[in-house]
């Protein structure tokens, strides 16, 4: 895996997430917990395949 960039649901602030940074639940979830607010917060990871490329455009 590699860094995450996600926005905190709590304080809306981005994270910059390092590898040693959050903690796979499984094998589509991680854990981690917010420098700004110390929320734990969980988030899916976007890997290789279907769903890598975003949401599908058109129609
Ligand atoms: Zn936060």
């Amino acid at each position: 895996m590699s860094t995450q960039v996600r926005s905190c649901p709590k304080c809306f602030r981005l994270m910059w997430l390092k590898t040693d940074q959050y903690e796979p639940l499984d094998e589509w979830t991680v854990r981690a917990k917010c420098p700004h607010c110390g929320s734990t917060v969980r988030f899916k990871l976007v890997t290789e395949g279907a769903n890598a490329t975003g949401p599908k455009m058109g129609h």
